[in-house]
């Protein structure tokens, strides 16, 4: 699609409706001309330059790319006239779009009946489920596992609940022996399970934790905030699609459709299983929610005011690319099938060596040195160096502590508590296209002794 041609078709498609309300003049105090106009923006475009190119091949570093141009056209469109999704009467349509988009974020998890809205992001999602987590079981502690995401054990702070961290085991995954200890042990309400860990993309074993919810009578809420559109290639024999099947019968997931659903920041999304939960956010109130309505986005959650935008622009690019296997999975299929070239030709190099085996889309390497201390020093340097030159690669760090490297690892000499190693996103389907340069790029940086 062409872009300039659907960003003028942004600015006309409100400009006629607006027509039918008759003329108006935009007042004088915002009055700019287009010359003052040109000096500013041109000193604005200089100032975006300060970035990293985030949408080229070059960059593998986070999870974060451009959204979709349809995305980018819904947005802006819908920004013109700014809705707020908080309450109907905020904008109907975008109301009605984002209450669309649930349902069909719903039915990609296999959830029937269900509750949820957008959020401004993955965390305030998490925090939702949380909020709910502790007044369904007052009093009881929430269990995460060791790598899941910071935000469980900051808003199990915020929310005054007892937070525990479960240790994984040699792939990253939760240990379900050390968690059922943990609830024999303590007074647990609900355990956060992990589809896709930030760090590695290690995928918790959700399907085996559904046991311990009859056994212990234990809620389970998924943090699918970063893997949650793989549950599109489930079922394709390329991952164990038993976890994501499992998210069904858990009661509460949150996902980002600002990291694989195209969409730009602003858009994460929760929903729980059972739409009773409604009560826990219920309130009064004296502003708004004039208009009838079943329930009003806003009562449904921690947050006010929100983007109408971000659910018109995530509406319109899954009326293009739906939450489907030829939707949005086939976006996805080519960033997870380079992640496991990649984990081929780094198990085969002299200079890098895998972390381990990726699930998803995100592959774990390090150069290859004898010692922790070696490794830690040497990855800051490819980080580092990766990024200066004529031949940039942009990649990030994660640090990993002693353990967790020598139970993969077993001969590497453990002489510090922790190290960095590198860490890549495939998150653009683009990549794949480009592997062979960017792993001889970094083989390259491994081997450099210091910087130049
Ligand atoms: C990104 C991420 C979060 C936080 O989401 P934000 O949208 O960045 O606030 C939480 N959990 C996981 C697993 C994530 O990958």
């Amino acid at each position: 699609m062409d872009l300039r041609y659907w960003l003028g078709q942004a600015v006309e498609t409100v400009e006629e409706w607006a027509a039918e309300f008759g003329p108006f003049a935009p007042h004088p105090s915002h009055h700019v001309g287009d010359d003052e106009f040109a000096v500013a923006f041109a000193d604005f475009g200089k100032r975006l330059r300060d970035n990293y190119p985030f949408f080229h091949p070059r960059y593998i570093g986070q999870m974060v790319k451009p959204p979709h141009p349809a995305a980018v056209v819904g947005y802006l469109t819908a920004m013109r006239l700014n809705p707020n999704n908080h309450a109907r009467e905020g904008g109907p349509a975008t109301a009605d779009m984002e209450r669309e988009v649930i349902a069909e974020l719903a039915a990609m998890f296999g959830l029937g009946s269900h509750l949820g809205h957008l959020t401004t992001s993955g965390t305030m999602g998490n925090l939702e489920s949380l909020y709910v987590a502790r007044e369904t079981h007052p009093g009881a502690g929430i269990a995460y596992s060791a790598d899941s995401h910071f935000t469980h054990a900051r808003m199990c702070h915020v929310l005054g609940v007892r937070g525990h961290a479960v240790p994984v085991d040699a792939h990253g995954r939760m240990d379900l022996d050390a968690l059922e200890d943990l609830l024999r042990r303590e007074r647990i309400g609900t355990v956060v399970l992990t589809a896709g860990t930030t760090g590695t993309g290690a995928v918790d074993p959700v399907h085996e934790a559904l046991e311990l919810k009859a056994r212990h009578g234990v809620r389970l809420h998924v943090d699918a905030a970063y893997g949650g559109f793989y549950a599109l290639l489930a079922g394709e024999g390329l991952f164990d699609p038993r976890p994501w099947r499992a998210i069904a019968s858990c009661d509460s997931v949150v996902v980002d459709p600002h990291k694989h659903g195209l969409q730009p920041y602003g858009c994460g999304a929760v929903l729980f299983s059972d739409p009773q939960v409604a009560r826990y956010f219920r309130h009064d109130s004296p502003y708004t929610y004039y208009t009838p309505s079943d329930l009003h986005l806003g009562e449904i959650s921690l947050e006010c005011s929100r983007a109408g935008a971000a659910a018109a622009a995530l509406w319109l690019t899954l009326r293009l690319l739906p939450a489907t296997r030829e939707g949005l999975g086939r976006v996805l299929l080519p960033g997870l099938r380079a992640a496991r070239q990649w984990a081929g030709m780094l198990t085969a190099s002299p200079h890098l060596t895998l972390y381990q085996q990726p699930e998803l889309d995100i592959v774990s390497y390090f150069p290859s040195e004898p010692a922790l201390s070696g490794i830690d020093a040497a990855s800051a340097r490819v980080l580092a160096d990766g990024m200066t030159g004529p031949d940039p690669v942009y990649v990030s760090a994660l640090r990993v502590d002693a353990p967790a490297l020598t139970a993969r690892h077993p001969g590497l000499v453990a002489d510090a508590p922790s190290a960095r190693i590198l860490r890549s996103v495939l998150i653009k389907p683009e990549t794949g296209d480009h592997l062979g340069h960017l792993h001889h790029r970094l083989e390259e940086l491994a081997t450099r002794r210091s910087s130049p």
